[in-house]
Formats: C-alpha cells, structure tokens, sequence
C-alpha cells in the first residue's frame, strides 16, 4: 500500500432504484492522510454512497478505486484484506466476548501486514489499539458492560488494529452526547495526526466542519460542493441544501 496519493477515487458513481437516482454520477477523491466528510442532508445518497464503497450493492454505474486498484466489483470481504476498513452506523460487536477478542478479529484481518499472526502479536495489536482510543485497561471485559459510546470505541479500536488503507466511519457521533461527541473529537484528530486516511459519512456539521479537511457535499444524489471544508461550508448551494431540511 502507498503507492496512489488518491487512497480513494470514486469516478461517476451512480445508483439507481428503479427510477430513483439514489446517487446520480458522483466523483471525488480522497487524498492519503487526513479526514474526508462526505456529507448531506436526509436523503442526499450518503448511505447509499457507503454502501456502493463498502461493497453492499452494486453500483448502476461508475468506478471506485482503493489505493489505485480498481475494487468497483470486489465483495465485501476481499475490500477488506484490501485494505478498507469500517465502523457500522449500528454497532456490530460480539457483545458477550472481551473488548479483547472483539479488537484482534480486527487485527486477523485478511491482508494486513502490520502484525505476525500469533497469538500474541495479535493481542498485541489489539492492545494498542484500545490503549489508543482509552480503553485498554478495560480490555478483558465484555462489551455489553461498556457503555454506548465505549462500545463505538471499541468499534473504532477493532478497525484501527486491521491497519486499514482507508477507515470508512458511518455516522461515528450517532446517538453520542456531548462529552462522548468531544472526545471523539479528539480521537479523531489524534487519528488524523497519526496519518490514517479516513473518509466520514455524517449529517452532524458540528463534528465534520472540526474534524474534516476536505468535503464533499451531497444532495439529492448529485455532488453539489467539493473542496476543502472551511470554503466549501461558505458556498450558497451548500447552506440552502441544509437550510432546506
Ligand atoms: P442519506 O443516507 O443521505 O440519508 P440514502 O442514501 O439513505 O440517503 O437515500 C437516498 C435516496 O435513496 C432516498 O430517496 C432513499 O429513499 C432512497 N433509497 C435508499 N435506499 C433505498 C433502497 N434500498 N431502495 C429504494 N430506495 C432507496
């Protein structure tokens, strides 16, 4: 990995159903190192957006490239041992194993070559990855005894110990409150710092327009702004597709 300075292109996606333009030949890049919000009011194509990258459905039409490698028809599973890693909208951990075991089946995974595949480097693995998002002394216990926004955490520690290419997070600040928004805040941009690629899909402004370098702008399933944040969140299209909510 580290060959294309775009970790991420997406070129003239489309999705269609039936004949609703879910998103309507969408183009942008994601630059290696640094956040990318991909945002928009409901209903603009942002999951449906996530779901094409992520390998879900299928595109109508388009092509999206990871690290220079076409992965336009690749299932879920081989974008993974290619590198995409991700966090789920919904929290998808093993909720009555260890914090532990949940972080190093990320670290398993297919085509990451951080990590020898011992036990113990694993676990290794895994650890620092808590440590990074503040949770390692609790490593060993299960993730239902964690709250809601530890558990995203641990979400995020599970996809960090993979040692994605690029870090896709759907909505990483649902259901949060503020205390957890701003601390998740601050992982982010520890993230960022750390020089992860990480591409966000969120409505929430607030936590994008902090976090987030570049963004692209979505609505009604076509890009409607693209660029860096501070300029982009200025354009008249942009502040009327949200004031229109
Ligand atoms: P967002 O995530 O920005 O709220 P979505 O991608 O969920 O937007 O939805 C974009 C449009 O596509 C909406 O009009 C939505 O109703 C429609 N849509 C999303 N998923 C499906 C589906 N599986 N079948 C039909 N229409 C869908």
């Amino acid at each position: 990995a580290g060959h294309s300075p775009q970790v991420l292109q997406v070129e003239g996606l489309s999705k269609h159903f039936g004949g609703l333009k879910a998103v309507d030949e969408v183009s942008f890049s994601v630059a290696r190192g640094g956040i990318h919000a991909l945002i928009g009011p409901n209903g603009s194509g942002k999951t449906t957006t996530l779901n094409v990258l992520s390998g879900l459905y299928s595109p109508t039409g388009g092509r999206v490239r990871l690290d220079g490698r076409d992965i336009t028809a690749m299932p879920p599973h081989e974008r993974a041992a290619a590198g995409l890693g991700r966090t789920f909208q919904n929290i998808r951990l093993f909720r009555s194993m260890s914090a532990l075991d949940n972080v190093v089946i990320g670290a398993e995974r297919p085509g990451n070559d951080a990590v020898a595949r011992d036990r113990a480097s694993l676990e290794a693995r895994a650890r620092a990855a808590l440590a990074f998002v503040g949770l390692e002394a609790r490593a060993g216990e299960p993730v239902s005894s964690f709250s809601y926004g530890h558990q995203r955490l641990i979400e995020i520690a599970r996809a960090l110990a993979g040692n994605p290419v690029l870090l896709l997070l759907d909505e990483p600040a649902a259901g949060l409150n503020s205390t957890e928004k701003h601390a998740l805040t601050g992982l982010l941009r520890r993230m960022a710092a750390r020089g992860l690629t990480i591409l966000i899909i969120d409505h929430d402004m607030t936590l994008v327009s902090d976090v987030a370098a570049h963004i692209t702008v979505l609505n009604f399933g076509r890009r409607i702004a693209d660029g860096v944040t501070a300029e982009v969140l200025r354009e008249p299209a942009v502040i009327e597709a949200y004031l229109g909510q």
